[in-house]
């Protein structure tokens, strides 16, 4: 018998008659698995405005807990025809959105948001969900027990909002086995100290892949809604190719430069252990052996090199102008310290003689700007942001090593006029990637995917 943890996610779970779907894919696996679930579409945003709302309006916290109540009663009357059964569920989903409640009536008492409060009522879309399908498994005499990130000691290194797992301090494979069938609500681990810590929007495949290497696991199957790693986005390109093979490297930067099907973090936990994740499609349901994609230390070589172009509109560059900056040491320190200090994320740095240029995502722009405003010398003559772009990221192994490849995607580009701001490639083995305007985005994702795939 293999070890699978497998994960559900929010795009799994957007009608009540989704679970449902979920049961026979879980029954076709004909055997015990972990599974990590997280929140049903959309509640985590639910959760997050409703928490701004009770702040100052008293009634948002009973309108609130009474349509998450509503949700929740709906998919149990919609997956358990049995009143006794039903009764006996709701019961208990009652206990958890008394609970929800009792803390949103604090967050409504004091008037203010402590982080710590936000992340245990954000966790409540999983906490939920995981109740739901683990209440209604029994229902169908699937014998599933639910254990919860408290219970099976995940621990984390304890920042708020985008916590890491600390695999030295956790206790998984004390507390967890792969003889029953288990559910698990992802999304949050435990702090050293005991408290609720999410590990960053989207993360509950970071939860799976961390259980799955805590439990030495097989597998990791992901579930998804779409058809798996694909060479270009259905939306914008003309026929792209599944990818039925990609390396840890390239899945990572693929999911980092935009591809919205994991969790960028996912696949870190696994490269060491080289654990292979399988991303299925629900569609194509019950087939529980025909994954979609499979990233692995395997890598698959495409006489194209290339194997698939992504973009992201969630970048904007910080830009440092004047003479020599590329030269001068510490102007780059300086602004990096600040912007750590501020918590702000760098996601890559582009030099040049004249200009540093600092990509970062869009919702920290501004707060970056205000912060290296304060601390540059007067080496920098011009401080600028840029908004309204895209970075496109073409990736596949071989992609430096192999001529004409880069002088290909560039060309093919240009012969477009398609104006290209910045080019970054040799940052990473895999990936080259480039900023045009945003309105020129599907053009060149286009573009390229014609030159490669024609
Ligand atoms: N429910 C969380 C979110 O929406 C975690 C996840 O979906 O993986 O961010
Ligand atoms: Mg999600």
């Amino acid at each position: 018998m293999k070890k699978i943890v497998v994960k559900f996610g929010g795009s799994n779970l957007q009608t009540d008659e989704d679970l449902g779907r979920l049961l026979n894919i879980i029954e076709a696996y004909h055997q015990p698995l972990i599974i990590v679930i997280s929140a049903f579409y959309g509640i985590t945003n639910y959760l997050q405005d409703l928490i701004w709302k009770v702040q100052y309006d008293q009634h948002s916290v009973h309108a609130g807990i009474q349509f998450i109540r509503r949700l929740k009663q709906n998919i149990l009357i919609k997956n358990v025809s049995k009143k006794e059964s039903q009764d006996r569920i709701l019961q208990k989903i009652d206990h958890l959105v008394e609970e929800l409640e009792r803390y949103l009536m604090g967050i409504h008492l004091i008037g203010e948001i402590p982080k710590q409060t936000e992340e245990l009522i954000l966790s409540y879309g999983e906490r939920l969900s995981s109740l739901l399908l683990t209440e209604i498994l029994n229902e169908k005499g699937l014998n599933a027990i639910e254990k919860k990130p408290e219970d099976i000691k995940l621990i984390t290194t304890g920042n708020f909002g985008n916590a890491e797992i600390d695999y030295k301090a956790s206790r998984v494979a004390e507390n967890l086995s792969f003889d029953t069938l288990t559910v698990i609500p992802g999304f949050y681990g435990i702090s050293s100290t005991g408290k609720v810590t999410l590990l960053g929007r989207g993360g509950s495949d970071y939860s799976a892949a961390a259980i799955a290497r805590c439990m030495k696991a097989d597998y990791l199957d992901i579930w998804k809604d779409v058809n798996g790693f694909m060479s270009g986005d259905p939306k914008i390109v003309k026929s792209p190719r599944n990818l039925e093979r990609l390396t840890y490297t390239e899945a990572a930067e693929l999911a980092y430069f935009g591809a919205k099907i994991l969790h960028p973090r996912t696949v870190e936990p696994l490269i060491e252990p080289g654990i292979p994740i399988r991303i299925f499609d629900v569609s194509s349901c019950e087939n529980t052996q025909k994954p979609r994609t499979i990233i692995s230390h395997e890598s698959q070589v495409y006489q194209t090199v290339i194997k698939s172009v992504t973009f992201s509109d969630d970048f904007g560059i910080l830009q440092l102008e004047g003479p020599g900056v590329g030269m001068k040491p510490g102007i780059l320190a300086h602004v990096t310290q600040a912007l750590d200090k501020a918590t702000i994320n760098i996601k890559s740095v582009i030099t040049a003689q004249t200009s540093i240029n600092i990509l970062l995502s869009l919702h920290d722009l501004d707060t970056a700007y205000e912060v290296t405003r304060k601390v540059i010398s007067s080496v920098v003559s011009g401080l600028k942001i840029f908004k309204d772009i895209s970075l496109i990221a073409v990736v596949g192994h071989g992609i430096l090593e192999t001529p004409g490849v880069a002088a290909r995607i560039f060309g093919a580009v240009s012969r477009k006029n398609i104006n290209i701001k910045i080019i970054s490639v040799g940052a990473s083995p895999v990936a080259a990637y480039f900023i045009v305007d945003k309105s020129d985005r599907d053009r060149a994702v286009k573009t390229i995917h014609e030159e490669f795939f024609p």
